[in-house]
């Protein structure tokens, strides 16, 4: 595996591997690696050849300066998981290198005014920003992108049709801990009382799922046993639970077509995001959590 600082070592590294005839692959993460970032790796290792991943803690998506600056980092670490997952280049950029005197930013609209779009000002203009330019550095024929993060996953697909990006987008499945805490690098804050408690996250989709089974297409009663679930363990610290139509994630009052039921609550100071895609095929409907 490559380690590589510089831009311009990259396009030589991914002109020469193109040369050769082979198909790049491409994972975009900020580090502090974990089991999903290393899942996105495999599903390259499966379609491509050579596979690019970054790891750049972009101040520019942090709307919050403190989330920014507690950020975990293990870089040693990440650099030993990522060779053995079959990284072939490593960027690691940092902060003059990707942005000197940065004037342009890139934004989506309308797939940004929901859920935390409308939670956290300014966060996916630097995302895709960032990956705008992580696209033009690395120039992939594929990338991959986790459902955990789902209304990024919905804006980088918009952005890639709106911009002519030619790159795939492979989206990953959650990849979950054993008792269904959705792997995030941002779990290492949590103490073990507040990490119990977000065991509640995946109860409140389960609870969900069970509902939409049993027939019920109602979003607000979905959303209010939701909201039960989570308020036994945890007071007012919701920031949104919402059932939004997929791909383009406009609140809707019934589930009847694709959709998401995402929320994002705080534990302690800890911001924890997780989802449900709800896919419909005829009138049987299939709900990935
Ligand atoms: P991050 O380092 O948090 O910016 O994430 C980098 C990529 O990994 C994004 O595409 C995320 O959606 C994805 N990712 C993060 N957590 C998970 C997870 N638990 N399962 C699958 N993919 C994930």
């Amino acid at each position: 595996m490559e380690r590589v600082k510089e831009i311009s070592r990259v396009r030589e590294l991914v002109g020469a591997a193109r040369e050769d005839g082979g198909r790049i692959g491409f994972v975009p993460t900020m580090g502090y690696l974990h089991e999903g970032h290393l899942s996105l790796v495999r599903i390259l290792k499966e379609r491509t050849d050579f596979v690019v991943m970054s790891i750049f803690v972009n101040k520019l998506q942090f709307n919050d300066l403190n989330d920014f600056d507690s950020y975990p980092k293990d870089i040693q670490r990440d650099m030993e998981l990522a060779e053995k997952a079959g990284v072939d280049l490593l960027f690691l950029p940092d902060d003059s290198e990707m942005y000197s005197n940065n004037l342009t930013v890139v934004d989506v609209h309308e797939i940004t005014e929901n859920l935390c779009g409308a939670h956290r000002p300014g966060h996916f203009q630097g995302v895709f920003t960032v990956v705008s330019k992580l696209f033009n550095i690395v120039q992939p024929d594929v990338a991959v992108f986790g459902q955990k993060d789902i209304q990024q996953v919905s804006g980088i697909k918009k952005m890639v049709t709106d911009l002519n990006f030619p790159i795939e987008i492979k989206v990953a499945p959650i990849v979950r801990e054993k008792d269904g805490l959705a792997m995030s690098s941002r779990n290492k804050h949590l103490s073990s009382e507040e990490r119990n408690n977000a065991l509640a996250l995946n109860r409140s989709l389960h609870r969900a799922k069970k509902m939409l089974m049993s027939g019920e297409r109602d979003s607000s009663i979905i959303i209010e046993a939701m909201k039960e679930e989570i308020s036994s363990v945890t007071h007012g610290d919701m920031d949104y639970i919402s059932v939004v139509s997929f791909p383009d994630l406009k609140d809707v009052d019934r589930i009847d077509g694709d959709s998401v039921i995402a929320l994002a609550v705080y534990f302690g100071d800890t911001r924890l995001i997780d989802n449900m895609l709800i896919e419909f095929t005829g009138d049987s409907l299939n709900c990935i959590i």
